[in-house]
């Protein structure tokens, strides 16, 4: 049976979470109105917080663990602030995961302590992978592979201390002719031109990468895999078998702050006097106000949105498959934070708009929510192939 119920140890953690969330609420404004620049990562007042903060109770079997406490840990993080977590939290970047994922054991003991970045994206090439033009040639007189080519929007570009980066070594084979590199920051040839500017997670550092007839050793290839493929295709089933916590993740990471919206406009609502009337069941919505109604609403789809992320947890915890589902969270909680953070910014009219409070830079935030990790047209697409068994070719 699937049980999400929290338990009094479950709630102290989660607490505890919220309670670090809260500081990074105090940068968050700064951070967004000061996007060029570098404020250092580790905040003043968290160093305090966590040597002060009273001990937790144990963790037991009758408590929530593994991917739906990781979880749930993930969306009290960012119940504080998206952007400024981002900041101040990173152990490990995107490039790490992939370093973890793909790269052989010399190469994880190599570069694991490194930030690492994660640089698939071009100006010509975003949702479909295998139109990656940054190319990699091997110099066989020096046993270098030869990079040239241009990478956009990569997050943590700038402080990360390396990147896992996607080049083909031969553009005729498509998809299976694409393989990841690890490049170090100062190699000659790989230069970070700007940092982008964005509509949300300003505090996030989003960069672009240029290579230019950057040279790095054979050794680099992440895996050491040279081969290609004959056939990428018949792979893909394969991969939708597999587990997922990257989606759900990221879903995790927009409902944050789709709860703290929820939570900011009831504390509104009911210092206004309307009255959130949870006892008149369905069909009941018709007698509240239409404030009211309208809050009711969106905390119901937060609540879908939050349990389908869980059973992808609760799916990768039990090993069972949850790559579809997994998209399902994506998609759902990609279109749900924007509803629910627009949504209370409508029901608080002027006050939601205002750059006094944090909701409006909310709404700005999640909107990454249904871009990064593959885009909500792309998680469908990912769902209709899982639901029809239909390969990449038959639907695209
Ligand atoms: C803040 C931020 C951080 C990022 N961080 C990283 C990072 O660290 N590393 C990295 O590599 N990338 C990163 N990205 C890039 C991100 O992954 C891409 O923006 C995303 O994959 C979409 O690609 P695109 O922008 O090229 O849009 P496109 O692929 O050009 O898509 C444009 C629109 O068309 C839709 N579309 C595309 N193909 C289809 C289709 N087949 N069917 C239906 N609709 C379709 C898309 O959903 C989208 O709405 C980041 C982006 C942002 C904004």
């Amino acid at each position: 049976m699937i049980d999400f119920r929290l338990t009094e140890t479950d709630r102290a953690h989660l607490e505890k979470t919220r309670a670090e969330g809260v500081i990074c609420r105090e940068y968050a404004r700064e951070f967004d109105e000061n996007e060029d620049e570098m404020i250092p990562d580790v905040l003043p007042e968290a160093q305090a917080f966590f040597g002060d903060y009273p001990e937790l109770p144990e963790v037991g079997k009758e408590d929530t663990q593994g991917p739906v406490m990781l979880l749930l840990q993930c969306m009290a993080q960012h119940w504080g602030d998206y952007s400024v977590r981002l900041r101040r939290s990173m152990r490990g970047g995107l490039g790490n995961a992939a370093l973890a994922a793909a790269g052989t054991d010399e190469q994880k003991a190599k570069w694991g302590e490194l930030l690492l970045s994660m640089a698939i994206t071009e100006p010509g090439c975003g949702s479909d992978p295998s139109r990656v033009s940054t190319s990699a040639v091997l110099d066989k007189g020096t046993d270098e592979w030869v990079i040239n080519g241009e990478k956009i929007f990569v997050t943590t570009g700038i402080r990360a201390e390396g990147v896992v980066m996607w080049a083909t070594i031969d553009k005729s084979a498509g998809r299976a002719g694409i393989k990841s590199f690890l490049v170090e920051k100062g190699t000659p040839g790989f230069d970070v031109p700007h940092k982008e500017k964005k509509l949300g997670i300003r505090a996030d550092d989003t960069a672009a990468y240029v290579f230019s007839d950057c040279r790095v050793p054979r050794g680099n290839l992440l895996g050491l895999d040279e081969t290609i493929p004959k056939s990428s295709s018949g792979g893909f089933r394969g991969v939708m078998k597999t587990f997922n916590m990257t989606r759900p993740l990221t879903a995790a990471m927009g409902l944050g702050i789709a709860e703290a919206a929820l939570d900011f406009t009831r504390d509104e609502l009911e210092e206004a006097g309307v009255v959130l009337d949870y006892s008149r069941g369905p069909g009941g919505l018709g007698r509240l106000s239409a404030a009211a109604a309208h809050f009711m609403r969106l905390e119901a789809l937060f609540s879908a949105s939050r349990l389908t992320t869980l059973q992808c947890g609760w799916m990768a915890g039990e090993g069972m498959p949850n790559n579809l589902e997994s998209s399902v969270s994506k998609a759902h909680a990609g279109s749900a934070v924007r509803e629910i953070t627009q949504g209370c910014i409508e029901i608080l009219g002027s006050v939601g708009a205002s750059r006094e409070l944090l909701l409006e830079k909310w709404m700005r935030d999640s909107r990454i929510t249904d871009i990064y990790e593959g885009t909500g047209e792309i998680q469908r697409l990912i769902i209709a192939r899982g639901l029809l068994d239909y390969t990449r070719a038959d639907l695209k």
